[in-house]
């Protein structure tokens, strides 16, 4: 009887443990850190899918060095979290602006991205956030700039795409929208983090000397500055492509460190920050703004593969590696086509990033070719 009792056991172990492997092996799941060998994989994946999500969460000069390993597994773990919710989404049959939406609320409620929760501090210690997101089926698109109570400016941004007639609001009148239409303000204390208030002060330590130095007479903001360079770190954005062939891409950011004049960033502004086209790609950009808007930059991916016939990796290359550093600026943007090929593309140190494609493979980004 004893006997029986052991085999049994051992039977049920031996069950439990083939079913793990096989898990193991249908789960595809990897993720990449960064060496020389799967940096192309870290940038493109070109594999046809039916579906597939990418995520940026903010470029610039992001190094190893000056990261922690901890800070390096939360930026991680928090870029996972994010993009296997947008993923459920479309694996379910749910739509490309919907995966968009949950996705960047993950990253807006995180303190570790500049957007939501983690909004950087304006000149005047407040946190004005922009949002924005575009439909590729219908090309309706939405945009907040500037409102200081909204907890996920990507939900406004959405709410002014779908019930109103207008594509952008900005600052009080936005937020009057936003009452009105039953969305919950929060205080503007929510947004404060004590890591976002050091950079600010940081970045105004900075401005003062550089001010004394140009004795007062040329005291230029942000298209000067060389230190406003890294004023900026951390805007989220996610482009997706659902099982029905439809794109949608959304971003959303506290903008620039010590930004002044209710400066307004590439982010809320459709065809800068976010741009999405059924007949092209779905694109999310992050970088230094100013210039990100002069190059128009996510629809000039768009508009590049639609009139020159190129494919989205050239596209976005030439974008972000030869016509925006032209003019001086710096960034990256996280891209999908049509036919679910992925780009992420940057020309800063670093770019927070993450893909995964129907299959359920995922990769995740921080660093660049150093
Ligand atoms: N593009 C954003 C802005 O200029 C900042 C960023 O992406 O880091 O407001």
């Amino acid at each position: 009887m004893k006997k029986i009792q052991i085999l049994t056991l051992f039977i049920v172990v031996l069950i439990h443990f083939s079913c793990k492997n096989k898990d193991k092996h249908n789960n595809k799941t990897s993720i990449l850190t960064s060496t020389k060998e799967n940096i192309d994989e870290m940038h493109d994946t070109n594999a046809k899918s039916n579906f597939g999500i990418v995520i940026h969460g903010g470029a610039g000069t992001i190094l190893k060095k000056n990261m922690t390993d901890s800070l390096e597994i939360a930026y991680t773990q928090k870029l996972e979290e994010a993009i296997r919710v947008g993923h459920e989404i479309l694996r379910n049959g749910g739509t490309a602006m919907e995966a968009v939406t949950k996705t960047i609320n993950i990253m807006e409620d995180s303190p570790l991205f500049n957007a939501g929760k983690g909004a950087v501090f304006t000149h005047e210690k407040r946190n004005e956030l922009d949002a924005s997101v575009m439909d590729g089926k219908t090309l309706n698109a939405g945009a907040v700039s500037g409102v200081t109570h909204i907890k996920n400016p990507i939900d406004l941004a959405f709410l002014v795409m779908t019930q109103s007639e207008h594509v952008m609001l900005s600052g009080e009148g936005a937020e009057e929208f936003a009452q009105l239409k039953g969305f919950e303000l929060v205080e503007p204390s929510y947004f404060y983090t004590e890591k976002r208030m050091q950079s600010l002060l940081k970045v105004q330590e900075r401005e003062r000397r550089k001010y004394q130095n140009d004795s007062g007479t040329n005291a230029t903001l942000f298209a000067n500055d060389p230190y406003s360079k890294d004023a900026k770190f951390g805007t989220v954005g996610c482009a997706a492509l659902d099982k029905n062939g439809n794109l949608a891409a959304g971003t959303s950011t506290g903008g620039m460190t010590n930004k002044r004049w209710n400066r307004i960033g590439d982010a809320p502004i459709i065809g800068a920050g976010t741009y999405a086209n059924n007949a092209t790609c779905a694109v999310s950009s992050t970088g230094w703004g100013e210039y990100f808007i002069r190059a128009m930059v996510a629809h000039d991916i768009s508009a590049m593969m639609e009139y020159k016939g190129v494919t989205l990796k050239e596209a976005a290359r030439e974008v972000i590696q030869e016509k925006v550093p032209a003019l001086g600026g710096d960034g990256g943007i996280v891209a999908i086509d049509k036919d679910g090929n992925v780009t992420m593309e940057f020309n800063t140190a670093g770019m927070y990033r993450a893909h995964m494609n129907a299959e359920g493979k995922l990769i995740v980004g921080i660093y660049g070719d150093e």
